[in-house]
């Protein structure tokens, strides 16, 4: 049986001052978007990833870890998230609308999609 952990946040809580609990290089990614409901959606997804990473290595609080993002198509910054450090856990993130969602498991990829149904009252969440 493999574990699936989902992480989810409201964008309604984002608060740029916790960018001080990224890691460095996190913390640049944000200043790359404008919009404050980008910059929100992207603080929320990179403090989850910290959240899951934690957990699953039942690291100390704190503790943060470097996140790679290379493409395994291209090469560029834009592929699925992994812990730079090359282990576990394996991690996806997704958002849509308010809500930010990562999903984290140590024994398999994982992939997370959220969709903000079109009346925008809730979204849909689909884990694979
Ligand atoms: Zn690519």
């Amino acid at each position: 049986m493999v574990a699936v952990d989902i992480w989810w946040a409201d964008l309604r809580s984002a608060d740029i001052r916790r960018a001080g609990e990224l890691p460095a290089a996190e913390a640049a990614r944000l200043d790359e978007l404008d919009a404050p409901a980008d910059r929100g959606r992207r603080l929320l997804g990179a403090l989850l990833l910290q959240d899951a990473v934690r957990v699953a290595r039942d690291s100390a609080p704190g503790a943060t870890v470097e996140i790679d993002r290379t493409c395994d198509a291209c090469g560029a910054p834009h592929g699925r998230p992994r812990p730079a450090d090359g282990l576990g856990p394996h991690l996806s993130v997704s958002h849509s609308g308010l809500l930010v969602v990562v999903a984290a498991c140590a024994d398999a990829a994982v992939g997370v999609d959220v969709q903000r149904v079109a009346d925008g009252g809730s979204s849909y969440l689909s884990v694979g």
